[in-house]
């Protein structure tokens, strides 16, 4: 429940708000606009039709997998990146086979270990339901009322799509706020196998110092293989279970590109705010950014302490200080490239414009007049409580036994109702996932850090001003915040759990709610005791979301007309084409950026230490000049990274980076720093995208992985 509330508190419910669409010009395009798009003009070598229109389109190559990855040979073979298979290796790895360290490689098929906690799933196909959702909305009805009414119908699709499909998965999502919504049908694919992974001294080579930015040498990628039941079906692992045949797969194109080639990705980008209201960036610059960052950074402080003498501990927490890194420095170039573009008081001079349009027209008034006003009024109640709503998020999300203890109870509530009314995670569509999630994060568990975390957290709430405590904290440390007070609390709460034993929470995770209610355990009284503030903060979430939903529609409509154009709809996790050039830019005056990288890069920036470490044998290769078929001509060089000046943002992780002929070049892994800002606004001047290019990929597993086999099943 919490890690839920937290995610939807601070990533959506803050900006549940989803801003109003993307301008044409930028380039996230969903599926059912490719078509349009006159791609052949651009650069594009093949029919545009070979993307998207039959049963053996490109898309089909196309898996999410969280971020995005491709198939890559008819057996179920696909490629993404290092970052996005590495809770997975993690999950995997322990003291004495460190393939986070080391590496993996499987040179059979039976050698293939699991991927623990990821899916693969395939866009198969889908269709508006916007007049379906938005018909449940009634006249008079309150914002919260209004949200969950849209929830309801959105549940009801999905359930009749889902028994009309049987083995697929639906979901509807929201392409433009408060007025579009479209349906989709997945395969949901369920086994997934490590097939090769390079060690993290090449396939996150520079780690978080060479993060977001540019010249990059990393060799972000890893191979895969989706599994199905004997029968083609999708199922959970089994040893019986065969590879998955693709409807398509990309071919490899092992001569890679050059600079100023066209290309185009497909992908799963997550989220964008183009255009989204000023009030809502202001919040995001001066309130939750720079909150996440502190908080990111203390965490991270902690972790890094507590696995500094122990590599045991240090692998717990190498996943959670990755993705927390990831984040922080995204929001820093963020923080940095708002100020750098004045990007807030740019969207506010753009909103004058606006309303001088609206206050022209005496009908337009009318209609119009006060919606940037009302929308920024939400905000305004968002920032008023964003402190303890915040805390109350993070208790659950960054206390791992908190979390757990609260969709423990949650669940107990939850699940006994019919599954149509429960809230989504204890729908039997999900739970399983849940319930995987939370067993997989309870390996990760380490007592003195979830008791640092937390402590940190309750200091954090003794701070919060007397309208917005949070009451069954104070009541739990009797008003007494000091140092010892602290410590015997915790000691108390750690010392009587039952919550860290796996057994146990498995137990807990049958009971009848009757059962669960007579269970006494330290952090489930304080889970339940919380349960009543999480709800409200849930209702209030609702309300705000159900009042900026026709707010947002609205002002859409109204900047359609004063603009006079259409846009695409904001990134939301569904199927997405982008396309540009292989591209260097001027990141600050006098410097330029050229967009291919090199062996020879990697090797200067070798000091012998992590993150620049790079294996003896790799450092040899390069001596011996063994660049095999995957020398550029010119460079007279492996190339290791390119830059273009597509538009992605998280999510295009593993995006496959394909020529004009549609064959594979590159596995997009990350963006520049002056980039991070893409998600509000996107720019041809410094927008630029980065992928490993294939022949880096290549090279890597024949020469240093010794993997020709794999080199064979790719057709090369
Ligand atoms: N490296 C990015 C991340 O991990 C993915 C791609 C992007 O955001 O551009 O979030």
């Amino acid at each position: 429940m919490f890690q839920r509330i937290a995610a939807v508190l601070l990533f959506c419910g803050l900006i549940l708000s989803p801003a109003y669409p993307a301008a044409v010009d930028e380039g996230m395009y969903p599926i059912s606009e490719i078509m349009k798009l006159d791609l052949r003009s651009k650069g594009l070598e093949i029919d545009p039709a070979e993307i998207y229109s039959t049963d053996r389109s490109l898309i089909f190559a196309i898996v999410g997998v969280g971020a995005t990855g491709s198939f890559v040979s008819p057996d179920g073979l696909f490629v993404t990146n290092h970052h996005v298979a590495f809770g997975a290796v993690q999950a995997a790895s322990t003291r004495e086979n460190d393939y986070i360290r080391d590496g993996f490689l499987a040179r059979t098929r039976a050698e293939e270990i699991q991927a623990k906690g990821m899916t693969a799933r395939i866009t198969e196909s889908f269709r508006d339901v916007s007049a379906e959702v938005l018909s449940s909305v009634l006249p008079g009805m309150d914002f919260a009322a209004r949200t969950k009414a849209i929830e309801k119908r959105t549940k009801e699709i999905v359930a009749q799509t889902e028994k009309d499909n049987p083995g697929k998965r639906a979901e509807v999502s929201e392409m433009f706020t408060g007025k579009t919504y479209i349906l989709f049908i997945y395969t949901y694919l369920k086994d997934i196998r490590m097939v090769y992974v390079p060690p993290r001294s090449i396939g996150e080579f520079g780690g978080e110092e060479d993060n977001w930015m540019w010249p990059r040498h990393t060799g972000d990628f890893s191979f895969l293989r989706a599994y199905v039941a004997p029968d083609g079906s999708p199922a959970d692992y089994s040893p019986q279970n065969v590879p998955f045949k693709p409807k398509r797969f990309l071919r490899i194109q092992p001569r890679g590109v050059d600079e100023g080639d066209f290309v185009f990705l497909l992908g799963y980008p997550g989220r964008t705010y183009r255009h989204s209201a000023a009030s809502f960036l202001a919040f995001e610059e001066e309130v939750r950014m720079p909150y996440v960052v502190d908080w990111y950074a203390r965490q991270i402080d902690l972790m890094e302490k507590m696995g500094a003498g122990d590599r045991g501990v240090a692998l717990l927490h190498a996943s959670r200080i990755k993705g927390l890194a990831n984040t922080m420095k995204n929001y820093r170039g963020k923080l940095k490239g708002m100020k750098r573009l004045g990007l807030v008081e740019r969207r506010r001079e753009d909103e004058k414009a606006l309303q001088r349009f609206i206050e022209a027209d005496l009908e337009r008034r009318e209609r119009y007049g006060t919606i940037l006003t009302d929308i920024a009024a939400v905000y305004d109640d968002n920032r008023a409580s964003f402190g303890s709503e915040a805390i109350l998020g993070y208790l659950g999300s960054s206390v791992n036994l908190l979390g757990l203890a609260s969709t423990v109870h949650e669940a107990g509530i939850e699940r006994p109702k019919p599954d149509l009314e429960r809230e989504p995670a204890y729908m039997d569509r999900n739970f399983p996932r849940v319930r995987q999630r939370l067993m997989l994060g309870l390996r990760n568990h380490y007592e003195p850090t979830d008791k640092a975390v937390f402590r940190e957290l309750i200091l954090k709430a003794s701070k919060l001003p007397e309208a917005s405590r949070i009451k069954p904290l104070d009541e739990a440390l009797g008003g007494d915040f000091s140092e010892t007070a602290i410590g015997g609390y915790l000691n108390k709460m750690y010392a009587g759990t039952r919550l860290n034993d796996s057994r146990f929470v498995e137990k807990l995770l049958e009971m009848t709610p009757g059962e669960l209610a007579k269970v006494e355990d330290p952090f489930l009284d304080l889970a339940r005791a919380l349960y009543p503030d999480v709800l409200e903060l849930r209702e209030k979430q609702k309300a705000r979301r159900g009042a900026l939903d026709p707010l947002y529609a609205r002002l859409s409509d109204v900047k359609e007309l004063f603009l006079g154009k259409g846009f695409i709809p904001d990134a939301n996790g569904t199927l997405r084409l982008t396309y540009g050039r292989i591209k260097g830019y001027e990141p600050v005056d006098a410097v330029d950026y050229s967009p291919i990288t090199t062996l020879r890069g990697v090797i200067e920036k070798t000091t012998g230490r992590e993150p620049f470490d790079t294996p003896p044998a790799l450092a040899e290769l390069f001596e011996k000049r063994d660049f095999g078929a995957f020398e550029h001509p010119r460079l007279r060089d492996v190339p290791v990274c390119i830059l273009y000046d597509t538009d992605t943002t998280g999510g295009n992780s593993g995006s496959p980076v394909i020529n004009a002929r549609g064959e594979l070049i590159g596995i997009n892994f990350d963006r520049t720093y002056e980039a991070t800002i893409n998600d509000y606004a996107w720019s041809e001047e410094y927008s630029r995208s980065i992928a490993v290019d294939i022949r880096y990929v290549l090279w890597v597993t024949q020469k240093f992985g010794r993997a020709d086999f794999l080199l064979k099943e790719l057709g090369l």
